[in-house]
């Protein structure tokens, strides 16, 4: 039996707030620089100052934990603000909040929580979630870095691939599998948390990509990591359970800055189109409209969609009902729009398009990243027949 929820489309004073500000600040301080960044692909460390300020460093975590205590649903409005001005500095903000911090906060003890959350949350240093190896993402299962324990410490040794903030984390979430357990009990992968500068802890190679310059991304290689039992997040064994729902909190926020890319190509097009009706032959007073207009038109009605569903998804996580459904049906409506939007608004830019000048271009490359990370379309495909398949 399918089920349809009814929700509140009303956004409450504090989410408005943390939207205007958070919009004043990109317009202000990142899209004249988002441009530059994507050339030069450097990490933009003056702007990180700038979310610490804004405290967006800590947006859904509770005041005694160094966060402002937000909701998701305002985690989601600050993403597609950032997505809209810079996609790859939203990245650093969705992962270094709903990934890294996001597991500490969901599975970390009490003592982890308060030694690590402040840090993080109040910007002193970044975080980074390493979970996918060179032959391990989508099934996460299968992950072939190990922790074996000598008797006193937890000893790491593999690598991890594609790790956001890999070279400028201060702190780490791996996950590791452990040794079968006598009674079979457990799923075998165990999350432990670890600072920059642990020996073993080694920063590899810095992955070059076709867009999100400006987001770090690189390899970690864990040589003989030794780490004491007390930097195992939740229980050993048992992280599989905490990935999942880690991950599931990710999707939600992540269809923030694929809607937030998508609405900068809208108006991006919009903004062109405009001046230029004469030529594109558009005539809204004429039924059958084709071209640009049809193009714009659809995309707007997209984006809303894609923003109800988000919004729902995150509805539902804030109010403590389940979620994961709708975390994944919004993950793969943006995501795959985000791809879409600057695709076909690129068409209506000619030649103009192909240069770096023109921002579309940079939506077009920074998008494909989100219909990957965080469970490709497919996977997400998967996770939603699997909620329709069941008993
Ligand atoms: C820029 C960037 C940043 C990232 N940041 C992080 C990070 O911070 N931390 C981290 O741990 N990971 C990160 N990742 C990794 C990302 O989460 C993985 O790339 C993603 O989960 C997919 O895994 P994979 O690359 O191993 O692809 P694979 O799992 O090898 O998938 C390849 C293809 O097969 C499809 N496929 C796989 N299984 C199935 C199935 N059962 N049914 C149907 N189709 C299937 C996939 O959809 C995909 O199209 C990042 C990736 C990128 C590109």
């Amino acid at each position: 039996m399918l089920e349809w929820a009814v929700m509140d489309f009303k956004l409450k004073p504090e989410h408005l707030e943390i939207q205007r500000k958070t919009r004043e600040f990109c317009e202000r301080e990142v899209m004249p620089v988002a441009a530059k960044y994507d050339k030069e692909e450097a990490f933009p460390w003056e702007l990180i100052d700038g979310l610490r300020k804004l405290g967006l460093l800590g947006i859904i975590f509770p005041k005694e934990y160094g966060g402002i205590g937000l909701d998701t649903v305002s985690f989601c409005l600050v993403l597609e603000e950032l997505g809209r001005a810079d996609a790859a500095l939203a990245l650093t903000v969705e992962s270094h909040n709903g990934l890294c911090s996001n597991h500490i906060y969901l599975a970390g003890s009490e003592e982890q929580k308060k030694k690590y959350l402040p840090r993080l949350a109040t910007g002193e240093c970044l975080g980074a979630w390493a979970l996918t190896e060179p032959a391990a993402g989508s099934d996460a299962a299968s992950i072939q870095t190990t922790a074996a324990f000598d008797g006193k410490h937890w000893v790491l040794n593999g690598s991890k691939t594609f790790t956001t903030q890999g070279s400028v984390a201060g702190i780490y979430v791996i996950m590791a599998r452990t040794p079968e357990l006598a009674n079979g009990g457990g799923t075998n992968i165990t999350a432990f948390v670890c600072e920059k500068g642990a020996p073993g802890l080694e920063i590899g190679k810095k992955e070059i990509k076709m867009g999100l310059h400006a987001s770090d991304t690189a390899q970690l290689h864990l040589n003989n990591l030794k780490l004491p039992p007390e930097q195992v997040i939740g229980k050993p064994w048992k992280a599989f359970r905490d990935v999942m729902r880690v991950l599931d909190g990710g999707r939600v926020g992540i269809s923030g800055i694929s809607i937030g890319i998508a609405r900068a190509s809208l108006e991006e097009g919009i903004k062109w189109v405009k001046p230029r009706k004469a030529e594109f032959d558009i005539r809204p007073d004429l039924p059958g409209l084709s071209g640009a207009g049809k193009i714009l038109a659809d995309l707007a009605t997209e984006i809303e969609a894609a923003r109800l569903l988000m919004l729902h998804a995150a509805t539902l996580l804030d109010n403590g009902e389940k979620y994961s459904k709708e975390a994944s049906m919004a993950k793969l409506m943006s995501g795959e729009l985000a791809v879409k939007a600057p695709t076909m608004v690129l068409d209506l830019f000619g030649p103009y398009g192909a240069s770096l000048d023109c921002n579309v271009q940079r939506y077009f490359r920074d998008s494909k990243l989100y219909t990957i990370g965080e469970g490709s379309s497919q996977i997400q495909e998967l996770i939603i027949s699997r909620h329709l398949l069941a008993d």
